[in-house]
């Protein structure tokens, strides 16, 4: 059967490294129907928008997108395309897995921990007021007159630029949720809800209310556990085998999963997917690394290890399996790798690289992963 996908390229590094990934899904045997949809800086001068309405009309007729980064211009211009496309179908929970794949210099051996970040809220929905924007001089004096009384006054600093840090009880609850979840059906052993809660009471305060409701549904059956965010930082570089499943608030889970990435290889190995009640995009969690643009120097292996995601999703458990062997295969033997693992190949020779492991005769596959991801 065929899978009707929505591809998006994505700008910078992202179109060298979705070719390659098609070639290597294409090689797995799975019968995927790709349709592209351009979004991002390149798009935007055509048509007047970095996210034509067709790209979310046709993600929320496929159900499932594989996706390229993305560029957000820096401190001016367009806001996130990234977050619009979250927020607009509303894939709230995103899941990036950290694994240690041998022959990947770390310092650790056997990291397998998965980041589970909120997707539409908090600080990285980036909603913002200018300096001196009658509506940031409202939320100043609105802050200043509610102080009073409080061990420290609400004092803003005049002509402050203003970010709004919402979080719900509603969307706590359910990333919470899809993280207990998640743990249960793939037989993780805790969860750990981080948060800053000690400093923010208020916000963070209702995430971990949130966290302690849902672990209580879950006690018996997932260890349950709370770190704050400062704290956990230390402890993922120093013993990251301590953790199995995290579960954070977005501009957390942002930082903790880049940091996870570079546990376990970095950037170039690190995939992840962003899910809804029915949707799901799946995507690296790298950017666009436009330094490297049309250089074939990045590594494939985040966008090829999230494709394994969607192959897994689309119940196509065989191709998924064959498809992170070849993987480990190629980065376990060190010959056709990137810079990034301390190789000489390019994007295109290290997806050559994983194609001819899938097309050996000897990669026949008898066992089947266990069961594809739910959310
Ligand atoms: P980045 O992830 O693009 O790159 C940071 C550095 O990490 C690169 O310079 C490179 O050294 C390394 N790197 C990244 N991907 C790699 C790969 N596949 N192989 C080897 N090395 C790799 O982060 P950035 O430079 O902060 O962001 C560039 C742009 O991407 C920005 O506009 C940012 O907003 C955007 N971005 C998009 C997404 C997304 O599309 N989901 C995610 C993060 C950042």
């Amino acid at each position: 059967m065929s899978h009707k996908v929505t591809l998006i390229p994505g700008d910078g590094t992202g179109p060298e490294i979705c070719e390659t990934a098609l070639k290597v899904i294409e090689a797995t045997g799975a019968k995927i129907d790709w349709e592209i949809e351009n979004a991002g800086a390149d798009i935007a001068s055509e048509k007047g928008t970095p996210l034509p309405s067709s790209v979310l009309e046709s993600i929320r007729r496929n159900k499932v997108a594989l996706k390229g980064p993305l560029t957000t211009p820096i401190g001016m211009g367009f806001r996130s395309v990234n977050v619009a496309i979250r927020k607009e179908l509303d894939l709230f929970a995103c899941f990036r897995p950290c694994i240690t794949y041998q022959g990947i210099r770390s310092k650790f051996e056997d990291i397998n921990l998965v980041v589970i970040r909120e997707n539409t809220e908090d600080l990285y929905a980036g909603i913002e007021f200018a300096k001196d924007s009658p509506e940031s001089q409202e939320i100043i004096r609105l802050a200043e007159s509610c102080g009073t009384g409080q061990l420290s006054q609400n004092k803003i600093a005049p002509h402050s630029a203003i970010s709004i840090k919402s979080i719900s009880e509603e969307a706590s609850l359910r990333i919470v949720k899809f993280a207990f979840e998640y743990a249960l059906t793939n037989s993780r052993r805790k969860v750990t809800a981080v948060s800053k809660a000690n400093i923010m009471k208020t916000t963070d305060g209702l995430f971990l209310e949130a966290s302690r409701k849902i672990a209580a549904e879950y006690s018996g059956k997932v260890e349950y556990e709370e770190k704050l965010i400062d704290n956990i930082c230390m402890q993922l570089v120093q013993k990251p085998n301590n953790y199995d499943v995290l579960v954070l608030p977005n501009l957390y889970g942002d930082i903790a999963s880049d940091l996870c990435a570079g546990l376990v290889g970095g950037l170039g190995m690190a995939p992840g997917a962003n899910f809804g009640e029915d949707i799901a995009v799946f995507e690296a969690v790298h950017g666009s690394a436009p330094k490297y643009k049309g250089l074939n120097k990045v590594n494939p292996c985040a966008l090829i290890l999230s494709a394994k995601y969607m192959l897994e999703y689309l119940g196509e458990t065989t191709a998924a399996f064959r498809l992170e062997k070849a993987v480990r295969s190629v980065v376990s033997e060190r010959k056709k790798v990137t810079y990034d693992l301390g190789g000489y190949s390019g994007t295109k020779e290290m997806g050559e690289a994983i194609i001819d492991k899938l097309q050996a005769k000897s990669s026949g596959v008898k066992t089947i992963r266990s069961a594809p991801l739910k959310n």
